[in-house]
C-alpha cells in the first residue's frame, strides 16, 4: 500500500496543479489517475483560451480564480515555455438587445477588476476582422484575452509535480473509499491497482468528483456533463482569425466563438449539450451541422476552408454558478467541484485556493529550500521557432532534422525526447498532445505508421 500524506485524485490541470504546489513542501504527495495519462479527461479537449475572467459573476470564487490563475499561468507559461498568444478578443453584438448588453459587459469586466474592455462601432469591428459575416452591429474589445496550449499546460503542471517529488499513480480508478476508523488514521483510496492511504484527500476528479464525494461520505451535488463540440480549420484559414471572435455570452454559457489557435488552425465552437454519459466524447452529426450554421452566419469565408479534425470535450457542469471548493476539516478532505467552463485557465490559482484552505487547516506547507527549476517544455507553438526551424540545434543533433510528420513538421527528435521525458505518453494520442504528430492535415494517414513504430521502439530510429 502505497502511504502519503496527502492523496491528490484526478491528473487534469487542476489536480496537476494542486499536486505540484503541494509538492513544493514536505508533505508527502500522490496524484492518483484513473487513466493511464495525464491531461487526458476534460483538460485535453476544450478552447484553449486562457480567459482574463471579463465576463465571470462578480464576487464569485470563480471570478477571483480566473483573474488570478490567468495571471499565474502567463508567468508559469514564460518561464516553462507553454505556447500563449496574447491575439485579444472581440465580442461582437449583432442585434439590438446584444447592443444594448455590451456596456453591462464593460461594467461585470470592470466589477470583476479588467479595465481593458472598449466598446467600437460596427466599423472598428469589421476593420478588425474583415472575414465576418454581414450584420454585425457594434463590438466590444478584450485585448488580453489569449491562446494557449492545454496539453503542454498540464504535461507542465504534472511534470514539475512529479519533478518535485509526487507520486504519480497513472491507471488507478478510486472504485471506493475506506474512511478513517480513528480520528487520526488514513483515507483509504482503494484503487484498482492497489490502495493509497492519505492523511489527507483532495477531490479533483472533474467528471467524477460527485462520484468521489459520494465516496467520501457527502451527498452535495451531481455533475452533468455538458458536451462541446468543435470544428478544426485547416491552416490556409488562419488568416480570417486574427483575434478571438465571441458572441454575446448566455446563461447557457460563452456560446459559439471563432478562435485561432496555438498551432496555427482556426477553431469553431464549441457546442453546450447536456448528457448524461460522462463518457461520450464523440462528435455528432447535429453538433456539425449546428457549428456549420453558426460558422457560415459567423465567417462565411471559413466554410470554404477545409475542416482538419472534429472533438468533443465535456465540461463538469454543476447546479451551482459558482465552483464548488469546500475544506471537510474533520474528514481531512477538500472537494474541489464544477470546474466548469474555466478551468484551464484558473487551474494554478485554484491550487493556491487549495493550498491556502489547507494550510489554515494546520497542513505544514513551508516551501522547501531545494526545489528543482521548472521545466522546459516542448515548442508546440507556431509563434516561436519549432526544432526544424533551428540550424543550430540540428547541426547538434540531426534528428531535430528529420521530419517525421510533415503536416506538423514534427521530427524524430522531439518524439525520441516525448518517449524519454518524465511522463512518456502511454499511447499515441499521449504522443499527439506532446508533439502534435499525426495532429495535422493528414491526420497520420501518411506518417501514422513511422509516429507508431517510433513509439513501440521508444523513439530510437530503426538507423540508429
Ligand atoms: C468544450 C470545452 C471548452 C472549454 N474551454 C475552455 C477554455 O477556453 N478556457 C478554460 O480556461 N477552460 C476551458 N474549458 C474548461 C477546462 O477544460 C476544464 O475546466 C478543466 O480542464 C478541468 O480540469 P480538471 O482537472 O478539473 O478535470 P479533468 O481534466 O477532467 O481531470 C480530472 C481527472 O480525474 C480523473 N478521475 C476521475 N474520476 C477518477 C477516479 N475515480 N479515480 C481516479 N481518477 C479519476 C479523470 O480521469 C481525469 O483525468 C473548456 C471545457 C470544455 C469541455
Amino acid at each position: 500500500m502505497t502511504s502519503v500524506d496527502v492523496a491528490v485524485v484526478g491528473a487534469g490541470i487542476v489536480g496537476s496543479a494542486i499536486a505540484r504546489d503541494l509538492a513544493a513542501s514536505h508533505l508527502s504527495v500522490a496524484l492518483v489517475e484513473a487513466r493511464d495519462d495525464v491531461g487526458d479527461g476534460t483538460s485535453k479537449a476544450n478552447t484553449a483560451i486562457l480567459h482574463t475572467g471579463f465576463d465571470a459573476r462578480p464576487g464569485s470564487l470563480e471570478s477571483r480564480l480566473v483573474a488570478r490563475g490567468c495571471r499565474l499561468l502567463r508567468e508559469y507559461a514564460a518561464r516553462t515555455g507553454i505556447p500563449v498568444e496574447r491575439t485579444g478578443a472581440l465580442l461582437v453584438a449583432w442585434t439590438d438587445e446584444e447592443v444594448a448588453a455590451l456596456p453591462g459587459l464593460r461594467a461585470k469586466a470592470e466589477a470583476n477588476g479588467y479595465t481593458a474592455c472598449r466598446q467600437v462601432t460596427a466599423e472598428e469591428v469589421y476593420a478588425t476582422v474583415p472575414h465576418l459575416g454581414p450584420g454585425a452591429l457594434a463590438g466590444l474589445t478584450v485585448p488580453d484575452e489569449s491562446i494557449i496550449c492545454t496539453w503542454t499546460t498540464n504535461l507542465a503542471l504534472a511534470t514539475d509535480a512529479v519533478r518535485r517529488g509526487a507520486a504519480l499513480l497513472l491507471g488507478h480508478r478510486v472504485t471506493s473509499v475506506r474512511l478513517p476508523a480513528t480520528p487520526a488514521g488514513p483515507t483509504v483510496l482503494v484503487t484498482d491497482r492497489g490502495e493509497v492511504a492519505a492523511r489527507w484527500v483532495v477531490n479533483a476528479a472533474g467528471l467524477g468528483a460527485d462520484h468521489l464525494d459520494r465516496m467520501l461520505g457527502h451527498d452535495r451535488f451531481t455533475v452533468t456533463p455538458r458536451r462541446g463540440e468543435l470544428l478544426v480549420f485547416d491552416k490556409l484559414a488562419r488568416p480570417l482569425a486574427p483575434t478571438i471572435v465571441l458572441p454575446v455570452p448566455s446563461s447557457r454559457g460563452k456560446g459559439v466563438l471563432v478562435s485561432p489557435t496555438v498551432y496555427g488552425n482556426v477553431m469553431l465552437g464549441p457546442t453546450a449539450e447536456d448528457l448524461t454519459d460522462r463518457s461520450a466524447t464523440g462528435t455528432s452529426e447535429e453538433g456539425f451541422a449546428f457549428l456549420q450554421g453558426w460558422g457560415r452566419r459567423l465567417m462565411p469565408a471559413l466554410l470554404d476552408e477545409e475542416v482538419t479534425a472534429a472533438y468533443a470535450g465535456l465540461r463538469a457542469a454543476t447546479d451551482s454558478d459558482d465552483y464548488l471548493v469546500d475544506l471537510d476539516v474533520d474528514r481531512r478532505y477538500v472537494l474541489v467541484g464544477g470546474i466548469r467552463s474555466t478551468g484551464l485557465t484558473a487551474g494554478m490559482a485554484v491550487a493556491e485556493h487549495v493550498c491556502g484552505l489547507l494550510a489554515d487547516a494546520g497542513l505544514a506547507l513551508e516551501p522547501r529550500p531545494d526545489l528543482p527549476e521548472p521545466p522546459r517544455m516542448p515548442q508546440l507553438g507556431e509563434a516561436g521557432p519549432r526544432p526544424y526551424q533551428e540550424a543550430d540545434r540540428i547541426a547538434s543533433d540531426p534528428a531535430y532534422g528529420r521530419i517525421v510528420c510533415f503536416c506538423e513538421r514534427v521530427t524524430a527528435g522531439e518524439i525520441r525526447d516525448a518517449c524519454v521525458s518524465t511522463i512518456p505518453p502511454a499511447d499515441s494520442d499521449g504522443l499527439r498532445r506532446r508533439t502534435r504528430a499525426m495532429n495535422g492535415r493528414c491526420q497520420g494517414f501518411y506518417c501514422g505508421a513511422h509516429v507508431r513504430a517510433l513509439l513501440a521502439s521508444g523513439g530510437v530510429e530503426a538507423s540508429s
